[in-house]
């Protein structure tokens, strides 16, 4: 409900603190032991303390799987060595949770373990942020991990291994909030849709008048409905305790196409007004372009919601 609001306003702006309140923190709430909980969660939920949540490198995106970061048990101590890329927050984060395989043997999910290691540790470092083509005000950059020493207690949950595990259980509750985030920006260009289709006139006109203006309008308001419903049911679902896996997986697919597909059509309706730079729907447009790349490209969230959906005909559950 939150990210619905704030990200009518703000899409950046809800990264600055939406990061906190759910990647970065999600790990230590599933997995963290109570100690690790006491000692970060409140620093980041009251923003005094800002964290990032490191998974993807270069050559493991969509596979995260394939991550290669190194951590190599030294007596009491773990020596990390890898690159992490495209990290939200990470140019300003405090506490960075870094995912690294603790067993040089393993490949895939296995062996993978999450460390919590703070800004200021020798050998952790974050370049400048990237230019980018929207949220120009949610700084996303690289972390370089050279040689980098932390203790056995800064893995999350105190347990080698793990560490994927808790990054799929972080992600699977934050696409439900990425969806959220995906429906505030559509209801917000659906209403500025509506004022300048009242107030642009053309042909003696308000372009409002013409149907095929209205079928812009009435599109995007039903899909933005139908994407609100499917957020708020999966949601509530969870709340009751539900498995909502490939629900989950719905709402992002679902709510970050609903959004690409009605940003499009407000800079339509603003005709050439709405491809100059400052106007509220360019600035949409480019921002929210990033919805169906991150957390689960589309194309990934296609394939995990059939998966899933073959698995339970096979099983004889309920689709
Ligand atoms: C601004 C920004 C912020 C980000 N923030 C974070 C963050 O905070 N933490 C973090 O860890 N990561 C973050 N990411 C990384 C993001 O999650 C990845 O970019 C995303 O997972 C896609 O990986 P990739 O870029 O390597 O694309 P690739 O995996 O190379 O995909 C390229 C294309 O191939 C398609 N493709 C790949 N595999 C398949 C398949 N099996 N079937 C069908 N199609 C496929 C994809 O859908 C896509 O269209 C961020 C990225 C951006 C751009």
């Amino acid at each position: 409900m939150v990210n619905i609001e704030v990200s009518q306003v703000a899409t950046a702006f809800r990264a600055r603190f939406g990061g906190n309140t759910g990647i970065a923190s999600e790990s230590l709430v599933v997995d963290g032991t109570p100690e690790q909980k006491e000692r970060w969660l409140p620093l980041l939920a009251s923003g005094r303390v800002t964290g990032c949540f490191a998974l993807t490198e270069h050559e493991a995106g969509s596979d995260a799987t394939a991550l290669k970061t190194m951590a190599l048990r030294t007596g009491d101590d773990f020596i990390i060595t890898g690159k992490k890329c495209y990290i939200t927050n990470a140019p300003i984060a405090d506490l960075v949770t870094v995912f690294a395989r603790t067993d040089p043997y393993s490949t895939g999910a296995n062996g993978i373990s999450a460390f919590l290691i703070e800004r200021g540790t020798a050998g952790l470092s974050t370049p400048p942020a990237y230019r980018k083509l929207g949220q120009h005000g949610s700084p996303v950059g690289e972390v370089l991990l050279e040689q980098v020493r932390v203790p056995a207690s800064a893995i999350i949950g105190g347990v080698e291994g793990q560490g994927f595990r808790t990054a799929m259980k972080t992600l699977n509750k934050q696409r439900i909030n990425l969806a959220g985030l995906c429906v505030g920006p559509a209801l917000r260009l659906v209403s500025e849709m509506v004022n300048r289709a009242r107030t642009r006139e053309q042909f003696g006109k308000s372009i409002g008048e013409f149907q095929l203006v209205q079928q812009m309008i009435a599109e995007s308001n039903t899909e933005v409905h139908a994407a609100r419903a499917l957020v708020l049911e999966t949601a509530r679902k969870r709340d009751a305790g539900g498995d909502v896996t490939m629900e989950a997986s719905m709402c992002k697919l679902f709510a970050s196409e609903v959004c690409g597909k009605v940003a499009d059509r407000a800079l339509q309706v603003f005709g050439g007004g709405g491809y100059i730079a400052d106007n509220v729907a360019e600035r949409f447009y480019r921002d929210v372009r990033l919805f169906r790349l991150y957390e689960g490209t589309s194309q990934i969230h296609l394939v995990n919601i059939a998966k899933r959906t073959l698995a339970a005909a096979d099983a004889g559950r309920a689709l």
